[in-house]
């Protein structure tokens, strides 16, 4: 598959849009098409982390143990909408099922070589936008109140040597320096100096659709609603603006990818973790770098519009309203870390996070369909994944060699 051909994206989020603009590079044309505008889905509103280090998945060995103390605690970082239950059970149990020691070693090797690339897979299209101020290589900072709780257990530990991650421990007194704004009563802090943030998740994903239209790619409005095959692969996208031919496609539309996926015969267990945000655009405060809460597991991020809180996960479909009770309990968390921390004009905000059980993404060819790509399911890493998926598309859509091993994240793997 060497020719350059014209390659339609379905989703304009984050991964759709660096899947476009490698494609693009390499020579392909390229249609990129979205219900919303581009970046108004999952990728408008993440915590803006890029960490190379992010090698610790979410489902680990003890977390069967946590859950309950989890769903008791009203300001906990997981809820659950009882009536979605029944149909997100499945995908709960496998994703314990994840937790399993040996599997969670797979996981992390597969984040680690997935991430470690990720600030260098960005750069080539942020200079391309003009934009290379957006994502910086600040450090990020973990923060707990409880001793050494910043640091992790034996095996987050262990994770994160066997992947070469650097990091420092930071004791109170230090803590204080390194980060003046945030309340004395943190006590243990652990410093990532290779990791770093996205000022404007929203913005990046703008000004790289922006660069893919004026180098010639299509941007369109269109909600897809299926396909139509003729004798051995899809040839037309169905969309509420009539049919549009297709060439090769790639499935990019997060957390509703199972959906198209499930009309060309493949079948993914796909979940959405969502998760809320709150912006304060006049925060009073002036945190220097962005810093994970390892107490009540969210992050707080300096972003050039105001500070952001983000986090949570909330099991209850893609189509429920948003509950922003559970935005309203990041604030509270965000305000005993921030003593003096201003409110007024604060947003609100909630996104569905694509997740599969093992928290990795799917970057494959379709089983089916030799034309058909997929790259969703980055779950709570798919800013930092976005711009290494988009490259590797655009190498197995070439037939060159993937740079990096692309097993781990083949959708047989369920
Ligand atoms: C609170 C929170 C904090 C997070 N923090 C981080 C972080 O710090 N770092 C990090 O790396 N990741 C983080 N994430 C995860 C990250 O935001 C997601 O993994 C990422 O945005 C997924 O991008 P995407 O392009 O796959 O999905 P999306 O951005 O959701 O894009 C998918 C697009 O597909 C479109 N679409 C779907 N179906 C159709 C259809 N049938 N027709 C037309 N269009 C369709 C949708 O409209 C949508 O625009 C966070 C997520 C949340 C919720």
């Amino acid at each position: 598959m060497s020719r350059q051909a014209h390659f339609t994206v379905i989703g304009a989020g984050i991964v759709g849009i660096a899947c476009a603009s490698y494609l693009q590079r390499a020579g392909n044309q390229v249609t990129v098409v979205d219900s919303r505008p581009p970046g108004e889905g999952c990728s408008f509103g993440n915590a803006g982390l890029i960490s190379p280090g992010a090698c610790v998945p979410f489902s680990m060995p003890d977390l069967l143990w946590r859950v309950p103390s989890f769903l008791a605690d009203p300001l906990g970082p997981l809820a659950v909408r009882w009536a979605y239950l029944p149909q997100a059970l499945p995908w709960l149990l496998r994703f314990l099922a994840a937790g399993r020691p040996r599997r969670v070693r797979e996981v992390s090797r597969a984040m680690a070589a997935l991430h470690t690339p990720c600030f260098d897979a960005y750069a080539p299209l942020l200079k391309a936008a003009g934009a290379e101020d957006l994502n910086r290589r600040t450090g990020t900072l973990y923060v707990s109140k409880k001793e050494n709780g910043a640091l992790g257990n034996s095996l987050t530990m262990a994770l994160r040597e066997e992947a070469g991650v650097k990091s420092q421990a930071i004791g109170a007194a230090e803590l204080r320096q390194l980060e003046p704004a945030l309340s004395p009563d943190y006590r243990s802090g652990l410093f990532f100096p290779d990791n770093g943030h996205s000022v404007n998740s929203f913005r990046l994903v703008q000004v790289l659709a922006a660069r893919v239209a004026r180098d010639g790619g299509a941007i369109l409005r269109r909600t897809v609603s299926g396909f139509r095959f003729d004798s051995d692969k899809p040839i037309a996208l169905l969309t509420d603006e009539g049919e549009m031919p297709l060439d090769r496609l790639v499935i990019a539309a997060g957390a509703w990818s199972h959906r198209l996926t499930e009309q060309l015969g493949t079948t993914v267990p796909l979940e959405a973790e969502r998760g809320y945000h709150v912006m304060l655009p006049n925060p009073g405060v002036r945190p220097r770098l962005p810093i994970s809460n390892k107490d009540h597991s969210f992050a707080a991020t300096p972003m050039e519009n105001g500070l952001r809180f983000a986090g949570t996960v909330e099991i209850g479909g893609v189509d429920a309203p948003p509950d922003y009770r559970r935005a309203r309990i990041l604030l509270q968390h965000g305000k005993a870390m921030y003593p003096g921390l201003h409110t007024e004009g604060m947003t609100e905000w909630m996104g569905c996070r694509p997740s599969l059980p093992d928290g990795l993404p799917v970057i494959d060819v379709s089983p089916k369909f030799p034309s058909v790509f997929f790259a969703f399911g980055h779950s709570h890493y798919g800013l930092m994944g976005a711009a290494i998926t988009g490259k590797l598309i655009a190498e197995l859509a070439s037939g060159a060699p993937p740079s990096i091993d692309l097993a781990p994240y083949r959708v047989n793997r369920f």
